[in-house]
């Protein structure tokens, strides 16, 4: 049976790493017969330039209708200046929610022969393995109403909603627990709810639905403790479960432990494990058509969506071997490059993969 993805290059380095992991999806498709079917498609800054809006109807169709979907990046600099609703992110935020993309996974791995690229002493982080399950389509992101008015007394406010329903609370909660059962079974939900109401109603729903997880440990931590906790003593954590805007700052934080953000996948899953998948990072305009990108986030996200998605765990776990075989190599792109490795470009980082498969 074919499996249909959509692929969204996006903008500024989104094609370049976007090339690279579909030489690495081609290479895996004939490996292991999966029948892969890519189609293209507009997403952002170039479906901007090229319809007008940053997500067209003939995107989101046919993002409704794949079985999966894996984007690059987008935004930058070319489109800081149109008007607010027609943003490359909105069309981000759009596909996600209208897609109904709760759950983002943000795996923070180090890996070994990377230590050295961490800012923390190896000590610290050599053998992290972290899940940040980020809640994606509510909070203070959406939480309607929002705004900027002016006041009686002539003053500008600007404002946002905080809210979070026992069902959004529910379905990420079941999320990170089934997904902590595949792990090292322990779950710490990160809220506020010393000061935060919508965060109260959150830890109370989490330790509603933890009797149904006998086998996973429940703890709950503030949000300004897990910052210092992510930096201090990263190993403590497993799967890391928490709402929309502090998974957006703690995933970040996650991901620097690991050296570079050029180096992380994520995905974005739907009720049905139906998802989106991309490299955590941004466009990159700075490094962009340089061929200096570092692709392996863009791969790693193919090799997630393999393996949570079209349900080819097999080709997943091929895809990331041959990444470790690359950096077992010594080769770098500038983002991991350190004294005595060999500095690579985009191109020859995502062709050493591909070789790497057939070894
Ligand atoms: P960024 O992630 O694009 O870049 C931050 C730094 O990391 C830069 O120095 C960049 O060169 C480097 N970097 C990022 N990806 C890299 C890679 N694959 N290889 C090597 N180095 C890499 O963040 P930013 O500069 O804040 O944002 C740039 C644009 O990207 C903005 O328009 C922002 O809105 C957009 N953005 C998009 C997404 C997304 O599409 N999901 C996410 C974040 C930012």
């Amino acid at each position: 049976m074919s499996k249909k993805i959509l692929v969204l290059p996006g903008d500024y380095i989104g094609p370049e790493i976007m090339a690279e992991a579909v030489k690495v999806l081609a290479a895996v498709d004939t490996q292991f017969g999966l029948g892969l079917e890519l189609e293209y498609g507009l997403l952002g800054g170039a479906a901007i330039d090229e319809t007008g809006v940053p997500l067209p109807d003939e995107t989101l169709e046919r993002a409704g209708a794949v079985d999966a979907i894996l984007l690059g990046a987008v935004g930058g600099p070319k489109w800081d200046n149109v008007e607010r609703h027609l943003r490359p992110e909105r069309g981000l935020l759009g596909i996600r929610s209208k897609l109904g993309l709760f759950g983002n996974l943000r795996p923070a791995i180090l890996y070994p022969q990377l230590a050295d690229a961490s800012s923390l002493k190896p000590e610290i982080v050599s053998g992290l393995d972290i899940l940040i399950v980020r809640e994606l389509t509510g909070g203070i992101y959406f939480g309607e109403p929002r705004g900027i008015r002016t006041l009686e007394n002539g003053e500008r406010e600007g404002y946002n909603t905080y809210k979070y329903s026992e069902s959004e609370v529910r379905r990420i909660g079941h999320l990170a627990f089934e997904l902590a059962r595949k792990r090292n079974k322990k779950v710490c939900s990160v809220d506020k709810a010393n000061v935060l109401e919508a965060t109260v109603l959150w830890r109370e729903v989490m330790e509603e639905i933890a009797p149904e997880y006998p086998d996973v440990e429940l703890t709950h931590m503030y949000v300004d403790n897990a910052s210092m906790q992510l930096v201090m003593r990263p190993k403590q954590f497993d799967v890391v479960v928490t709402g929309n805007m502090f998974g957006d700052i703690l995933s970040d934080t996650a991901a620097m432990l690991t050296g570079s953000i050029g180096m992380l996948p994520s995905a974005s899953l739907d009720k049905d494990g139906r998802g989106m998948y991309e490299p955590c990072h941004g466009t990159a305009p700075d490094i962009a058509g340089q061929g200096k990108a570092n692709p392996l986030a863009t791969i790693l996200s193919a090799a997630m969506m393999l393996r949570y998605t079209l349900a080819s765990p097999e080709a997943a776990d091929a895809i990331e071997a041959a990444v470790s075989k690359v950096l077992d190599q010594g080769l770098r792109t500038p983002d991991i490059h350190s004294e005595g490795t060999q500095l690579v470009g985009t191109v020859e980082m995502g062709e050493a993969v591909v070789a790497a498969l057939a070894s």
